[in-house]
């Protein structure tokens, strides 16, 4: 790079910010800087492009074409050049255009003189705003110098239109994050919310993308990276041996940090004329970019890294922290890229909904949103770069969709859905003393699982029966450490006390697989769902469980106990761990304790070996829970976690139904009382055919409840036995259909499912 040169785009952007400082309107500033552009480069055309909708691009300013095409000419993404560069984010450099594949000429503009032509994408953190185009008669090559400072150019650019410098009187200048925006993810957690956007890491704004004193600009760079390290350095020496997952992330921060060739890029993007932070902000672009086209999953992690700690570089640099002064709203709708569970459960039940950009529904996040029964959103790309602090929003966690700045139309059918809702949830209020008696006269129990703090205020107000499943890993989940004996105790006797005498299942801890406890080294398995996991690791590392064991027992203090274990894949399991359990008791009477007046111990039926257990295996066992989550995926041999095959099996399947029969004939034969604790149990159209194939205690999220009793007090269970009976016979894959159709014909039956 030549001094010259470097000189000569210092000027430019010196002469940018002049131009930002007038007080012109947005279509003058956008003129003027085309004209700027075009005479420092000594180049008879410039011309800004800008997004005027998702697939619209819009000439917006030029100096060279004919003026009376500014808000004229459009051009669809990927159309022409310039569509071609906003669609790949990729620069075109050739000196004869007309040649160039996919090359369109744009009569109204003028523009066939012109042989050469230069186009980089103007964008802001990794999302495309426009192109930025330079044109010329003469038909030569842009220098890399030239083409290096228009990227500079426009990366200042993509900065003034975030700030709102150009927007005024043009027609496609309007405030950016001003338009309605669909964002299609999927469900994490079921419900409808309205509210306003609270983003849980506020983007950085920065106001100074431009810089007249390098030497100033350098010395602050240096000093954030130096802060930077300390920090990054203070992270590792924190960090637990264990983690090898943490410490790779912040392995590979340090490698950033340190890295010589990103520090020279930002030195010369600041010889160029940028502000450190802008400088940092550029790198950062790249990386987006690049995030976006590479497919190696490890290779985009390390992306991911750089991007963060770039994040934390350009706080820095700009003293904007998380706190950004603003209040959240009385009606907060939380926007993330993700959420840890702790970080969740400390903003609780102030949010009405939740939109994130990454997440799954088994992640801990999810479980958290479950239990506080707030709409979850998962997989809304992109909807951090857009939503903006206040920014009205609808979630809709039954769907997967959240609608930002939505229109009219939007808003008052979203608020037709949420107050019948609100009428629905009445009328379950209205059941709620109620017992769940069938139309045929059938009582089946109703129970809600749970695992948080957060859930026992439901056990009241849901009606429940008891807690079918308390998810006793959730309490180690939230924590950054493994919780401490008196801990638990404590905690499980608080349950027991909330629980006021109704039976509470507490499973023992049930991690591994998607469970994965932060401060537990972590196992690299190929198939964790099939590994290491829940009772496997009880047995196999009993400290852990023994503790857990002796906690239970000391909550009780005497009072009735239910205990279960989890993930029972055959029956030597259960003894060993009824065994642990012997000596946890015996334990405590040697120490005087009081022991439990009643202790039940039961196991999960998650997997198909049980199924087929021997008959002393049912004759043993106090009580069986089917785990449904996992026994379907099992059964189907479809991960419950990937999208990709999770719906694709049908729980109402006849095969799967007639599996189900079969344990249920297994418990009546030796009398063992037998529940379903897995999420299909919530939805009231499967619950109503678990009942038909012979369930009678059903455990499920606490706002299932109301559905699930509404639907079970209108139907005879005879008679949907005999419509999947008659679906079985006819060979239909699923009983669903015919079970449909029977609800739909029964009398004010309702039928969501
Ligand atoms: C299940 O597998 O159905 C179950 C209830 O356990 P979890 O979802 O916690 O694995
Ligand atoms: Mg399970």
């Amino acid at each position: 790079m030549s001094d010259y040169f470097q000189t000569d785009s210092r000027k430019l952007l010196g002469r940018l910010r002049e131009v930002m400082a007038e007080h012109a309107l947005g279509q003058a500033r956008l003129d003027r800087i085309t004209q700027l552009i075009a005479d420092s480069m000594r180049t008879e055309v410039c011309s800004v492009y800008l997004f005027r909708d998702a697939e619209t691009l819009e000439l917006c300013a030029t100096e060279g074409l004919k003026a009376e095409a500014v808000h004229q000419t459009r051009m669809r993404l990927g159309e022409g050049l310039v569509g071609r560069v906003a669609r790949t984010g990729q620069q075109i450099n050739t000196a004869d255009a007309p040649k160039e594949a996919g090359f369109r000429y744009m009569p109204e503009t003028g523009e066939e003189i012109y042989s050469s032509f230069g186009g980089v994408p103007i964008q802001r953190l990794g999302e495309t705003l426009g192109v930025l185009v330079v044109q010329s008669k003469t038909a030569r090559k842009y220098s890399d110098d030239e083409i290096y400072a228009l990227e500079v150019v426009a990366m200042v650019l993509a900065e003034m239109t975030e700030l709102g410098a150009f927007i005024g009187d043009g027609a496609a200048l309007t405030a950016r994050h001003t338009k309605p925006v669909m964002f299609r993810g999927a469900s994490g957690q079921e419900g409808s919310a309205e509210g306003h956007v609270w983003l849980h890491e506020p983007r950085v704004v920065i106001t100074n993308p431009i810089a007249d004193d390098p030497v100033r600009e350098n010395e602050r760079l240096h000093e954030a990276v130096d802060q930077l390290r300390v920090g990054v350095d203070a992270m590792l020496q924190g960090a637990s041996d264990g983690d090898a997952e943490q410490l790779e992330v912040l392995e590979a921060y340090r490698m950033f940090a340190n890295s010589k060739g990103w520090m020279r890029r930002m030195e010369e993007d600041i010889g160029r004329g940028l502000s450190a932070e802008s400088a940092v902000e550029k790198e950062q672009n790249t990386a987006r970019a690049r995030m976006a086209t590479v497919a190696d999953q490890y290779l985009r992690e390390r992306l991911h890294d750089l991007d963060d700690l770039s994040n934390r570089l350009l706080r820095i640099l700009t003293g904007q922290g998380s706190q950004t002064g603003a209040e959240l709203p009385s009606d907060p709708i939380l926007v993330a890229r993700n959420i840890g569970p702790a970080e969740l459960l400390d903003y609780g039940r102030s949010l009405r909904g939740i939109v994130l950009e990454q997440g799954s529904v088994g992640s801990h996040a999810a479980i958290v949103a479950r239990a506080l029964a707030i709409p979850l959103v998962i997989h809304a790309s992109n909807i951090t770069t857009e939503a903006l602090n206040g920014d009205h929003i609808m979630v809709d966690g039954d769907q997967g969709i959240a609608h930002l700045r939505p229109e009219d139309s939007i808003v008052s059918a979203f608020r037709d859905k949420i107050a019948m809702q609100a009428q629905a949830q009445e009328r379950y209020a209205s059941i709620r003393e109620t017992p769940s008696i069938t139309a045929c006269g059938t009582h089946l129990s109703l129970q809600m699982n749970a695992g948080l703090m957060a859930d026992l205020p439901s056990l009241e107000s849901s009606g429940a029966d008891g807690v079918g499943l308390f998810r006793t890993e959730l309490q180690f989940l939230i924590r950054n450490q493994m919780p401490k004996r008196s801990e638990l105790s404590a905690l499980y006797s608080h349950v027991l006390d909330n629980a006021k005498g109704k039976r509470v299942v507490f499973r023992t801890l049930d991690i591994g697989s998607d469970k994965v406890l932060s401060y537990m080294k972590p196992n690299d398995e190929p198939n964790p769902a099939l590994g290491w996991r829940a009772i496997r690791v009880g047995l196999d590392k009993p400290g852990v469980m023994r503790m857990q064991l002796q906690a239970l027992l000391r909550a009780a203090k005497g009072r009735p106990l239910t205990v279960m274990f989890p993930f029972v894949a055959q029956y030597e399991e259960y003894r060993a761990a009824c065994a642990e359990m012997d000596k946890a008791l015996e334990r405590e009477r040697i120490l005087g304790h009081p022991v439990p007046e009643t202790l039940e111990i039961g196991a999960m039926l998650e997997t198909p070996s049980l199924a087929f257990a021997p008959r002393a295996f049912f004759e043993e066992v106090q009580f069986l829970s089917i785990g449904g989550n996992d026994l379907k995926q099992f059964f189907f041999a479809a991960d419950r976690e990937n999208e990709r095959v999770r719906r694709r099996y049908d729980t109402l399947n006849i095969s799967f139904l007639t599996f189900l029969r079969q344990i249920v004939e297994r418990c009546e034969e030796t009398n063992t009382p037998l529940s379903f604790c897995g999420e299909d149990a919530g939805r009231p159209v499967e619950a109503v055919c678990l009942a038909a194939m012979g369930l009678r205690t059903l455990s499920m999220r606490p706002a299932s409840i109301g559905p699930v009793k509404s639907l079970l007090m209108r139907v005879d269970l005879g008679v949907v036995r005999q419509v999947i009976d008659a679906a079985a016979a006819r060979g239909d894959q699923s009983a669903r259909h015919a079970v449909m159709e029977y609800l739909r014909t029964t009398p004010a039956a309702e039928t969501q499912s």
